[in-house]
């Protein structure tokens, strides 16, 4: 662990909750590919990038997964 975390105000150790998730386009060599990523936060403010987690269904997933999938053959 090399980077450096504060230490968590409201425990003994930030308690991560999911919030949402949230897509980062990344342009790559061979086109546009996405990496969702869960972002979470603890009760102190913190806040953390981790795995995607579980939410609601979103319809703006659907506009993302159309707008991703535009151009394929
Ligand atoms: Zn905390």
């Amino acid at each position: 662990m090399s980077s450096k975390t504060k230490q968590c105000t409201v425990g003994a150790r930030h308690k991560w909750q999911f919030v949402k998730n949230t897509t980062n386009a990344q342009a790559g060599g061979r086109g546009i590919g996405f990496a969702v990523r869960g972002v979470y936060r603890c009760k102190c403010g913190q806040k953390k990038l981790g795995d995607a987690g579980h939410e609601a269904h979103n319809p703006l997933n659907d506009l993302v997964a159309a707008m991703a999938g535009e151009g394929k053959p």
